[in-house]
């Protein structure tokens, strides 16, 4: 079993808060679509198993559904989709109309993450955000008349610009639809090198406060609970039964290839490569018949890591048992810290696996870095 994350580097414009890896230069997209299916070509995919593909970026909904066909035929020549159980696409409220739903649906694209982050303009125009309150209204509606896709929408919380009350309306608006069954809400957060940290650090925007994301967290652990969703993942919430399947094949380690500039691939062990994050490179390297990535050989300590990381943001925890195949004194040497943590009230421990309290998950970097093996 497999999945396979398509990178698509464009966007229209640079929000101010983006990390990712992304060009607004959109005149090489051809280019950029043939090199990708060329990677593709150049992998040795495994012709069986493929469970989940992912298109992500950047803003894949940008191309034109030409575009995004190449990249179906490149991958089916590879490898056989009758295993597929999810096909993602990203989105943005501007690309959605009847016509573009349609063209994906043809594709068999079956569910969408659509990256509204807020409802409020002067908060999408703080973000430098390409759509209005309004665009995402209409691409909600549009995509709930047309039907038949697993729809899931992107909100951002705890940034200077949205009051609780507000997060507290967005939140009520979009859990009520009835065709959104799953919420991926994010705390904002300042990545250095982005253009609102230059803003934070001039002082044209003020950071905004820890109270004010604490509070908006809490909120959004009620508004979920009320409705009876499964907050299964610290930034991930759903209806019963409505999990993304890709992203928590990450959280169990599930190989993946990836493709496109920055993507990353997993081989489920301890290996794993990622792309050029440099949209000329990726291309002057595909030309010359280069798998354009870099290998990483992970360590015990890199594995262990990555689980305690992935596993304590999930409802299930972590367990032990998973951490001891890396390093079997982890939780004699952790044992004060976590029976500390457990009396605290910031960790729970259920049979073998270690999960956090509500509590928890609001400093949960800490308790996973005080818990990480320094080898
Ligand atoms: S649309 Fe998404 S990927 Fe593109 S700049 Fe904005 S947040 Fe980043």
């Amino acid at each position: 079993m497999f999945g396979v994350y398509i990178h698509i580097p464009f966007c229209r414009k640079a929000c101010t808060y983006c990390n990712f890896h992304f060009s607004t230069n959109l005149r090489n997209t051809d280019d950029m679509i043939r090199a990708i299916s060329g990677e593709i070509e150049l992998t040795a995919l495994p012709t069986q198993g493929i469970k989940t593909l992912y298109f992500g970026g950047g803003t894949p909904s940008l191309l034109a559904p030409s575009a995004l066909k190449i990249l179906f035929e490149a991958l089916k020549e590879k490898t056989d989709f009758s295993g597929m159980t999810e096909i993602t696409l990203e989105c943005n409220p501007e690309d959605i109309s009847i016509k573009s739903l349609k063209s994906w649906k043809d594709l068999g694209v079956s569910r969408l993450s659509l990256g509204l982050q807020s409802l409020n303009n002067a908060e999408l125009q703080a973000m430098n955000r390409a759509h209005t309150a309004e665009q995402s209204l209409k691409s909600l509606s549009l995509i709930g008349e047309f039907g038949g896709f697993e729809v899931s929408v992107d909100l951002i919380y705890g940034t200077p610009w949205k009051t609780d009350q507000e997060w507290q309306q967005e939140l009520e608006f979009i859990l009520n639809l009835d065709h959104v069954q799953h919420l991926s809400a994010y705390a904002l957060s300042i990545e250095s090198k982005t253009q609102l940290a230059f803003q934070i650090k001039a002082g044209t925007v003020l950071a905004g406060k820890d109270e004010r994301m604490i509070a908006q967290f809490e909120l959004l652990q009620h508004e979920i609970q009320e409705r009876g969703w499964e907050a299964y993942e610290i930034s991930n919430y759903c209806r019963k039964q409505h999990r993304a399947i890709h992203n928590s094949h990450y959280w169990t380690f599930v190989p993946y290839y990836g493709f496109g500039p920055s993507a990353h691939s997993f081989d489920g062990h301890q290996q794993r490569y990622h792309n050029h994050a440099n949209n000329a490179r990726y291309l002057s390297e595909i030309n010359a018949a280069q798998l354009p990535r870099i290998e990483e050989r992970l360590s015990d300590a890199d594995c262990l890591n990555e689980r305690l990381m992935t596993g304590l943001r999930t409802i299930d925890g972590v367990e032990i048992a998973q951490l001891h195949r890396f390093h079997g004194d982890w939780e004699r040497e952790n044992r004060q810290q976590i029976l500390h943590f457990i009396e605290q009230g910031l960790l729970y421990k259920v049979g073998d696996a270690l999960q956090l309290s509500a509590s928890g998950k609001l400093i949960s970097d800490r308790i996973i870095s005080d818990l990480m093996w320094v080898e």
